[in-house]
């Protein structure tokens, strides 16, 4: 691993990424033990809106813990690690995009730097800055959950309560890991402005041959009343209750009967 080059005169950046629950901070505690072993100088830091855990050590699910200081911006990291040998910097996704110039600064210095954090938000979506931050380092790990639904790698971080917030602060409270086929996206089509809806969209945009598509994906979800493919309208969640998903029908249960003759109307016109 990283650990066992040995590299002179210079710094370099490696990265920690992954869902909630998939071990990130635990990886960083560890690497960052092993370099106090070797006699480095360690710097530790995390954003202050990250209060799980009081606020003078980075503690991980597991509670392993290490010493570290809050900082409230950037560039506070680049001023108290001034005499580190290697930083470690856990929760990047609450630095924003300043924290890429950060890095790449105490790498220049010579500094081995260790960031951790989410690399998609609970949209699914990149989460900035660890995506830039992943292009520039010289080291990645992506760590992997297990999916509470199925058991299989997840890497997807499931928000369990609503909310439109990007940063809602919580743990096992609020969030659970997913794998790409049992996390369901938060509703988008809420979000946005009237006109870009789907259900504006479809009848300018789309093609005979994607009406016909989701006539069928629609009318198959009807049938069984249950999974309906292709993520057009709502699953059952782990209790069996039927959830919102992103599509036409998200914000209630499917009317059968109703689409099917809004459909039917929308292909003859
Ligand atoms: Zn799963």
């Amino acid at each position: 691993m990283t650990e066992n080059i040995p590299q002179k005169n210079t710094g370099w950046i490696e990265v920690i990424c992954g869902s909630m629950f998939s071990g990130k901070t635990e990886e960083l505690i560890r690497r960052l033990r092993r370099a106090q072993i070797a006699k480095q100088k360690v710097a530790i830091f995390k954003p202050r809106i990250d209060r799980r855990y009081g606020s003078d050590h980075i503690v991980s699910h597991n509670l392993q813990r290490i010493p570290s200081q809050e900082v409230s911006s950037c560039d506070e990291i680049l001023k108290r690690a001034r005499d580190a040998d290697a930083v470690g910097i856990d929760e990047a996704q609450f630095f924003g995009p300043d924290l890429v110039a950060v890095c790449q600064e105490l790498a220049d210095r010579g500094k081995r730097v260790i960031v951790a954090g989410l690399d998609q938000d609970y949209t699914g979506k990149p989460f900035e800055p660890i995506p830039h931050l992943l292009a520039v380092a010289e080291y990645i790990t992506k760590t992997l959950a297990i999916c509470v639904v199925c058991g299989n790698p997840a890497n997807r971080t499931q928000r369990k309560v609503p909310s439109k917030e990007r940063i809602v602060v919580g743990a096992a409270d609020l969030y659970e890991a997913r794998c790409r086929h049992c996390f369901e996206p938060p509703d988008e089509e809420e979000k946005r402005p009237a006109g870009m809806r789907e259900s504006d969209r479809v009848k300018s945009d789309r093609t005979e041959s994607d009406r016909m598509k989701s006539r069928r994906v629609d009318s198959v979800g009807d049938r069984s009343g249950r999974f309906k493919p292709g993520g057009t309208t709502s699953r059952p969640d782990r209790s069996g209750r039927t959830a919102p998903r992103r599509g036409r029908h998200a914000r209630g249960h499917p009317k059968p009967g109703r689409t099917k003759a809004r459909r039917k109307g929308r292909a003859n016109g």
